[in-house]
């Protein structure tokens, strides 16, 4: 679950060349535009992430000027303020970082650094309808014996460089589909989205898929690959190619509960001739020297502004990184979300 509301610590304030009303604080690795002499460096904020829809309370009228978004939420329509990805002269801007003071809610002024308030101020997250086609019958929730898929944002684990310096990632183009689940478990084959397992219908696009590419037949018995779905009418389609395609980005054993390694799952798609995900780079190092030497997530994000490598017209969503382990239980993954392109889609 993503945090959406939390009381984080001002890391930086600086200015912004030609503004004279505004400034750009840092949180963790956001950048975020605010009022000049707002705030102080280490001083506490409430930081609302992109993607928050805030209420219509008078804390958020400020907001009001850039309009309301919509969304059925709970099967109730909402309405709100979305953050999304700005740039303010020349600046990006992400999220809000707004002073304790507007707020005197007890329970929030009791919130320990890093614990989620997005119920207390009634913030959701905001997601665009499920294009139709997407869903499908639902033959049970998600298979407990297989990781979900899910990516933390690079802006939200300041201390990464440090606790993996000079350690080595593969790095993978994030495309921009949906997420999908395939395993063979005990001879049954079982297809997922992200969070739900579907039924064998025409209808459904995860089986359809599933199908085309005799992913059944492919798959030995006792693993998952967990693929992005990408092609017509999912997320616009940006890569422009023809039908779908599944790509695979995670290798799992449902034997013995582990992620294969960058390397063995590069190996086994090329032997069960399963497409992956684009990669980049298989040894991108997390190089943390003196000044200019280190890897900073300002680095890492500016790494994510690139073309992509399904097509070079639109701009790849991101990257994902993953530590180059020898596979496990867990693994060590983060995404940079490319600013251009959340400038350019929102
Ligand atoms: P958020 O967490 O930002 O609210 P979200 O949970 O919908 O959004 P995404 O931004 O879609 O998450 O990022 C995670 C998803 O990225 C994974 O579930 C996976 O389906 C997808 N993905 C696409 N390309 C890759 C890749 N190369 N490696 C790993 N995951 C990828
Ligand atoms: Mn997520």
């Amino acid at each position: 679950m993503r945090q959406l509301v939390t009381v984080r610590t001002i890391a930086e304030v600086s200015p912004i060349e030609g503004a004279d009303a505004i400034e750009k604080v840092r949180v963790d690795g956001w950048w975020c535009v605010t009022k000049k002499g707002e705030f102080k460096e280490g001083s506490k904020c409430l930081y609302f992430e992109v993607d928050s829809l805030l209420p219509p309370i008078p804390q958020f009228s400020f907001l009001e000027g850039r309009g309301r978004s919509k969304m059925i939420y709970e099967g109730k329509d909402i309405e709100g303020y979305r953050l999304r990805t700005v740039k303010l002269k020349g600046q990006i801007s992400q999220g809000l970082c707004l002073p304790m003071s507007m707020f005197d809610d007890a329970l929030l002024l009791e919130a320990a650094t890093g614990q989620d308030l997005s119920s207390v101020l009634g913030v959701i997250k905001y997601e665009a309808p499920i294009p139709a086609g997407l869903g499908g019958e639902v033959k049970g929730v998600f298979p407990s014996f297989i990781p979900k898929t899910d990516e933390e944002r690079v802006q939200n684990l300041p201390d990464i460089v440090s606790l993996h310096a000079n350690e080595f990632f593969t790095v993978t183009e994030k495309l921009d589909g949906t997420s999908a689940t395939f395993y063979k478990h005990d001879g049954a084959f079982g297809v997922c989205g992200r969070n739900w397992e579907y039924k064998d219908t025409v209808a459904n696009v995860y089986w359809r898929v599933a199908k085309a590419m005799n992913l059944e037949s492919k798959l030995p018995d006792y693993m998952a690959i967990q693929c992005e779905i990408i092609g017509e009418g999912i997320q616009g389609n940006p890569y422009k190619i023809k039908g779908h395609q599944a790509r695979c980005f995670y290798v799992f054993s449902t034997d013995t509960g582990e992620y294969l390694s960058s390397a063995m799952a590069i190996e086994f798609c090329q032997m069960h001739n399963l497409q992956m995900v684009p990669v980049i780079m298989r040894d991108f190092c997390l190089v943390k020297g003196m000044g200019t030497n280190c890897v900073t997530i300002d680095d890492l994000l500016n790494m994510a502004n690139r073309k992509s490598v399904l097509n070079p017209n639109t701009n790849a969503e991101g990257l994902v990184f993953r530590l180059n382990d020898l596979g496990g239980s867990s693994k060590v993954s983060f995404k940079a979300i490319s600013n251009n392109y959340l400038l350019k889609h929102e």
